[in-house]
């Protein structure tokens, strides 16, 4: 008998976007002729930017001789990108991060998931909901989560609400958690949160010794000044905050693989045993045995990211973006729906109209629009009558939704 983690007899049978994947699958066998345009899963639709072809092609050309292969590098990164990375997102912020507390990756999902090898087995848990799947799924693959409850919660993590009545801004847990995952820009509301609000966050922290696992993943779409960038913007955030990034949205390198954590020194944990630790040294050790660094290719092309031409480059593939959101902000709230997000965010969260729940929202407009969106409910049971939007289309197709969504449902009361 092969014995398996038992976890997994627990784990939801069907992912979201494989069920959203099985409705768009039989709709387009039952209708062959429709011209579906997908705004649902948040891949990016931009090829990659000149200056990263160009380092990626040199770094390939590098690998093809001798005197400049690079076999196995640092399991942390290849300073050369931590530097850049220290640099140019915090020091010419005025935010004291060293290129030492850099941990480059092959994307934040992996870190996201990994992350959890370092918290104690009975680590308490809090999250934001609605909420990016993974910070769930990964704890409940080790065992933290509890029992599954029907309202397709788990018993042992705390859900904070964000939703119309709150305006998307959470209040604090009610009992202190060990661990407390937040993202912003949020995925999937598309919200974000200001300094003030952020810094509420970094108190609770300090004050009930819990750790804050900061995903900012959507960091480069940020337009307003009172949104931080990084959560070390925030006094104190480096004692109780890990951060992960990264270059999937920012640059398109969804398909490349590159991302990195900040996990500074001065934040340090504690064990059942009363051992304290820096969890920079654990997260490296653990980093070490289980990873052999992401490729150097990728690292080549995420270093070509920090050139004014890279800068420039991304920075309008940022902004074609962005500009897709204001065209389905505008669009979908000129037919008469409510949305959020879409400002400081790819993504732009919209009501369902009166009682309609995610799901039948979302075939309605698959049915009647040949439009995919992704239902707010699988992200929690706080994104019931919710869908998510994403900017991430061509402008022509951008236009075409948002045209035929006026077309197709009228202007909705
Ligand atoms: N974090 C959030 C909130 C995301 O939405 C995503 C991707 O969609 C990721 C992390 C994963 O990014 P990566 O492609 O770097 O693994």
């Amino acid at each position: 008998m092969i014995l398996i983690n038992q976890n997994f007899t627990k784990m939801p049978k069907s992912y979201l976007f494989t069920e959203v994947g099985h409705r768009v699958s039989d709709f387009k066998r039952a209708h062959p002729e429709a011209d579906v345009i997908s705004l649902g899963i948040g891949d990016v639709t931009l090829p990659l930017s000149p200056a990263v072809v160009e380092a990626m092609k040199k770094a390939v050309d590098e690998m093809s001789i001798p005197e400049t292969f690079h076999g196995y590098g640092p399991e942390q990164g290849y300073p050369f990108l931590r530097e850049k990375i220290a640099r140019f997102d915090y020091n010419d912020r005025g935010i004291n991060i060293s290129a030492n507390e850099i941990f480059i990756s092959d994307g934040a999902k992996s870190d996201i998931g990994n992350i959890v090898d370092i918290l104690d087995s009975q680590a308490t848990i809090a999250v934001t909901d609605p909420v990016y799947p993974v910070y769930i799924d990964t704890n409940v693959m080790a065992g933290r989560a509890g029992k599954p409850l029907a309202d397709g919660r788990w018993s042992n993590i705390e859900y904070i609400p964000c939703c119309i009545e709150n305006n998307f801004i959470p209040k604090l847990p009610t009992k202190a958690p060990s661990v407390i995952y937040l993202c912003y820009p949020n995925n999937p509301t598309g919200t974000s949160l200001t300094h003030s609000q952020l810094s509420k966050w970094v108190e609770y922290a300090h004050r009930n010794n819990c750790l804050i696992l900061f995903d900012a993943a959507y960091e480069s779409y940020i337009q307003r000044n009172n949104v931080p960038h990084s959560i070390y913007e925030i006094s104190g955030a480096r004692e109780v905050a890990i951060e992960f990034r990264s270059y999937s949205k920012t640059a398109g390198f969804t398909g490349v693989r590159c991302g990195y954590t900040v996990v500074p020194s001065s934040l340090k944990g504690t064990a059942s045993d009363g051992t304290t630790m820096q969890l920079r040294d654990i997260w490296l050790r653990r980093q070490c045995t289980k990873f052999n660094g992401a490729s150097y290719i990728a690292q080549r092309a995420a270093e070509a990211l920090y050139t004014t031409q890279g800068q420039q480059q991304t920075a309008a593939q940022v902004a074609y973006y962005m500009e897709n959101a204001s065209i389905i902000l505008e669009g979908l709230t000129h037919s008469g729906l409510t949305c959020y997000g879409g400002i400081d965010s790819p993504y732009i969260w919209v009501k369902t109209p009166a009682t309609t729940s995610s799901w039948n929202f979302f075939d309605i407009l698959l049915e009647k629009c040949h439009i995919v969106c992704t239902p707010g409910a699988g992200f929690g049971p706080a994104g019931e009558g919710y869908v998510r939007v994403t900017a991430f289309n061509s402008r022509q197709n951008t236009i075409r939704a948002v045209n035929r969504i006026a077309d197709k449902l009228g202007h909705i009361e």
